[in-house]
Order: C-alpha cells, then structure tokens, then sequence
C-alpha cells in the first residue's frame, strides 16, 4: 500500500489548497510555509527522486515551475523567487515524491533567515484563491 501523502493529495484523499493542476503536474500551498505563497510542485506520477525521473519528464517539470513562478509572485505582492529541490535524506528531504518548492520572496527578505510560519487553513486558502486567480 503506497503511504505516499502527496500521492493521497494527488488522488484526493487528502485534501490541499491547491493552485494549478494539469494533466501531468499538480501544485498547491506548502502547509507549514517559509513565505506567504510557498508552493510545491510534483509530479503526479510518483518518483522518489529526480534521478527516477526521465530527463525530459524533469524538463516538462521545471517547465510548469517556470510558467506558474511568476504569477505566484505576483499573486503575493513579491518580488522574486527562489526554487528549492532536494533530492535524498542528505539533501534533507522529508517527503519521498519529488516537490520543487517555490518561495516568492519580498527585497526586504533578502538577508533574512526563513522560519516555517504557522498560517491557518482559512489564511492558506486565501493565499491560494490569490494564487490560482493569478495563474488562470
Ligand atoms: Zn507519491
């Protein structure tokens, strides 16, 4: 039995605020956030790591992140954005299906040493109705 949880968001049994789905790719709030807007994208289809992935598959990945990065800083009123992709117990992975996180990140954050915010499910759907507005 796959104890996946983000396969359980993918088949809905779990629920998310999510912000964009395709056919092959689904994105939605990271629920403990560094930022407002700190999203994760994954393919649907399970992959422990990048280095199970296709080339091609990862490319169509980084493709959507690419596409959905700048709506969703702009969605939070930020400026830029940083990805993160960790791959591994030594990259500290924590959830083994492979995520891109996206951080829109304000100027002012520059320097600034990221804590996990502690965001309410009302807060985070409301983050995520920006979002999704922004990428539709
Ligand atoms: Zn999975």
């Amino acid at each position: 039995m796959c104890e996946c949880v983000f396969c359980a968001i993918v088949k809905g049994e779990k629920s998310s605020h999510k912000v964009f789905e395709s056919v092959d790719h689904l994105a939605f709030l990271d629920i403990r956030p560094f930022v407002v807007g700190h999203t994760l994208v994954i393919p649907k289809k399970h992959y422990d790591t990048l280095e199970d992935m296709q080339v091609e598959e990862v490319g169509l990945l980084f493709k959507t992140v690419a596409t959905i990065a700048p709506k969703i800083v702009r969605a939070v009123n930020a400026h830029g954005f940083r990805l993160i992709q960790n791959n591994g117990e030594a990259a500290a992975q924590v959830v083994k299906h492979v995520h891109v996180h996206i951080l829109p990140l304000r100027n002012e954050q520059r320097n600034v040493f990221l804590k996990r915010l502690d965001l309410t499910d009302l807060e985070l759907e409301n983050i995520a109705q920006k979002i999704r507005e922004s990428i539709s």
